[in-house]
């Protein structure tokens, strides 16, 4: 009888919260305001915190200066301004044993928060205070009428009025009723006995009611590994499909332009470039597509990685496509490949000759006449090689045969533009992509993130680079000495760059307080010095001048918004100062640091805050190492829980339980037990219930970015 299957996860999306007893109208109103509609929605909101009544101390118990956990009842509650316009609310509690005083600084909403007669857990340490016991600020949980060793606490919304018991009381509702004909499990019994998993009813009742701390443990190692196993699958269902479908170029890697191009270059290649150039080429030979992740910490040579490979596409009578995030990044990076490819030709099959190879930009500042003829070019073939931004993916741009895209620091990029640059050779094979980044991401991450990419990681610095070495300028006074040192850098001929602070979310501020910053400076610290200032409100004739100027050498100091983030390079730059560092992220100060360091001489990074009273652990991290994967290990650990989707992109099939951080094998588990799966069935024909839990959880949208990075 169907009915007595066991109820799957569609069932529950299926069930409105509304059928739960003691959900009417309103209470309907206050889960739906936090998007909580259905019963799946309900038990997969998993509780924040598990408070352990085993550890329980008495009040009477209490030993000053140590953490404790306490169950008590509100008795009184005053709250009161002082002086300062600081609130402080004061609650006296009591548990049998004795009472004690819990007070708040700053969070005037305790004052309705705790109520008279209310059940709380507080987790803090004791102190004295005038002879009595008390507790300031500690974590304050609201167990209502729950009984039970452990009771879980939900996450609450005030502005819902929504309480911890009150879901509690629903989640065990919701699983009273699925205990009779059970919840379907994804999971085949001989893998779950393999991984030593609970069944998928006994996680869900223990995370919500667990009868011990282990118990919620197993149920948490359970559940997370599902969300684990889920994206996992996308990912290498995904992955397998590509492999099988698409027609791809086999590419020509025998015609000798790639060689002669890296025989032509003034150094010789890291042995990682020419590992990541084998493997490269080793996927451009095959008949499948490829799609590449290349990363490569900032000064790493990604660009004549990127090169080789659109050389490949080339000397088969195809065309490379390089996409830069910005136009400044893409003149930048157009200027720097018709260096490295000046002289060399390329059969004409027209006149059985030769001709030169052809590298054009495309941004949309190229315009008029200029703009006609390359796209002329693009459509007719005799434009080898494109570089441009996403002007290359619009609409009017066709391409005669696009056989490589490279997309470089593709952090920057939209799922959807990237898509649209690959669909570009509609009808014809897909072109073979190489994502390449600069932002070094921690290995789980990428198998999460990327995970139908191969990846190839340029983990080696070309030789003769001096390691960076930087310090971080706490408060006016160190800030002072970091101007003397710009001052003695440009002494002896070197040049530094000035990064002004970050202001979020408006380019109009932070243009206005990169220019006070210039005028500070030049009339001020670096008076005498020559000055020049960047930012992205500048016209690009303009920005070029003043390039092009700090290049040659005519410029002591760029003074510069982050538009210097990526891929600028002067190797003569020996100091990089931060102005407000703590205001970047780990990743942003790494990149902009990464723009110093890249000659013979020895380079200095200065973070320079405001005086901060404690460490700033993204600054410490800084200075404490150059290595872009270490930083990123620790970025992701300073983030906290990864979230897979960006923000915007929140939904089903987020990692609520599972941490690319703490639960780094079972991301590798979840993997490996998913090409077993889908290599064994490919369809997941003989998985009905895993296939269509992906199916409900997984938005076209979810796959798409979860496919394309
Ligand atoms: P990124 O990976 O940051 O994009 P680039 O491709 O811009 O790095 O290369 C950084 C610098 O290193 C460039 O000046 C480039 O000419 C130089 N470079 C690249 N590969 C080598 C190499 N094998 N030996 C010496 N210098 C190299
Ligand atoms: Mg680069």
């Amino acid at each position: 009888m169907a009915d007595a299957a066991p109820i799957t996860l569609r069932d529950l999306a299926e069930i409105d919260v509304g059928r739960l007893n003691g959900v009417g109208a309103k209470r309907r109103q206050s889960l739906a305001d936090v998007g909580i509609y259905s019963l799946l929605d309900l038990m997969t909101t998993y509780p924040r915190r598990w408070v352990d009544r085993s550890n329980e101390a008495r009040i009477s118990d209490l030993d000053v200066g140590a953490e404790a956990l306490v169950l008590a009842t509100v008795r009184t509650v005053r709250k009161r301004t002082m002086r300062n316009r600081r609130t402080m609310v004061t609650a006296n509690v009591g548990d049998g044993s004795g009472r004690m005083d819990v007070v708040f600084f700053n969070q005037p909403w305790r004052a309705k928060q705790l109520t008279e007669g209310l059940q709380v857990a507080l987790f803090g340490k004791a102190d004295t205070y005038r002879g009595g016991l008390q507790m300031t600020n500690p974590v304050v949980d609201l167990i209502g009428d729950r009984t039970g060793r452990i009771v879980p606490i939900y996450p609450q919304s005030d502005k819902a009025q929504l309480n911890t018991w009150e879901i509690a009381g629903w989640v065990e509702e919701a699983l009273r009723r699925c205990a009779e004909r059970g919840i379907a499990d994804p999971v085949p019994d001989a893998l779950r006995q393999r991984l030593g998993l609970i069944g998928r009813y006994d996680a869900l009742r223990g995370i919500h009611l667990p009868d011990s701390m282990s118990v919620k443990d197993q149920a948490r190692r359970r559940l997370a590994f599902d969300e684990l196993l889920r994206v996992q699958l996308v990912l290498v269902v995904r992955k397998r499909a590509m492999e099988r479908l698409a027609r791809a170029v086999q590419h020509d890697t025998e015609r000798g332009l790639v060689q002669r191009f890296v025989d032509a270059l003034p150094y010789s290649l890291t042995a990682a470039q020419a590992r990541t150039i084998d493997e490269i080429a080793a996927d451009l030979g095959s008949s499948a597509s490829m799609h590449r992740l290349l990363q490569g910490d900032v000064g790493a040579g990604k660009t004549v990685v990127a090169v080789a490979a659109m050389l490949t596409a080339v000397q088969g009578g195809h065309q490379g496509a390089l996409m830069a995030p910005t136009e400044v990044l893409a003149e930048q990076h157009s200027a720097g490949v018709a260096d490295l490819l000046e002289g060399f030709v390329v059969p004409d099959s027209n006149l059985f000759g030769e001709r030169p190879l052809r590298v054009e930009l495309l941004t949309n500042r190229v315009t008029g006449a200029e703009r006609k003829e390359v796209l002329a070019g693009l459509a007719d073939g005799s434009v080898d090689v494109a570089i441009g931004t996403h002007a290359l993916i619009q609409d009017a741009v066709d391409f005669a045969s696009l056989g490589v895209v490279v997309v470089d620091e593709q952090h920057r990029f939209g799922v959807e533009q990237r898509a649209a640059l690959r669909d570009k050779s509609a009808g014809q094979a897909v072109p073979d992509t190489l994502v390449m980044t600069a932002t070094p991401i921690p290995r789980t991450a990428a198998m999460t993130v990327y995970g139908d990419l191969d990846v190839s990681v340029l983990d080696e610095l070309p030789p003769g680079r001096t390691p960076i070495v930087t310090h971080w300028a706490n408060g006016p006074l160190e800030e002072q000495a970091v101007w003397t040192e710009v001052r003695d850098e440009v002494a002896v001929g070197r040049q530094a760059y000035v990064v002004c602070p970050l202001i979020d979310e408006s380019e109009k501020l932070e243009v206005a307080s990169a220019e006070e910053t210039y005028q500070r400076l030049a009339g001020d610290e670096l008076e005498g010095l020559r000055l020049g200032l960047l930012h992205g409100r500048m016209t690009s004739s303009e920005k070029d001048d003043t390039m092009s100027a700090f290049r040659a050498g005519d410029l002591d100091v760029l003074v510069a918004t982050t538009v210097i983030e990526v891929g600028v390079d002067v190797p003569n730059a020996t100091v990089m100062v931060i102005l407000d560092a703590d205001r970047f992220g780990i990743a942003q100060l790494h990149q902009l640091r990464g723009r110093v360091g890249r000659g013979a001489h020895a380079s200095t990074c200065w973070l320079v805050t405001q005086q901060l009273d404690e460490p700033n652990p993204r600054v410490d991290a800084l200075v404490a190492t150059t290595d872009g994967f270490e930083l990123a290990e620790v970025d992701l650990e300073l983030r906290g829980e990864g979230t897979l989707m960006s923000g915007a992109q929140k939904g089903r099939s987020d990692l609520k339980l599972a941490s690319l951080r703490r639960d780094r094998p079972m991301v590798e588990t979840a993997r490996k037990v998913a090409f077993e799966i889908v290599d064994d069935d490919p369809e997941l024909a003989g998985h009905p219930v895993l296939a269509d839990e992906l199916d409900l959880l997984f938005s076209d949208r979810d796959e798409a970015f979860l496919s394309r990075g």
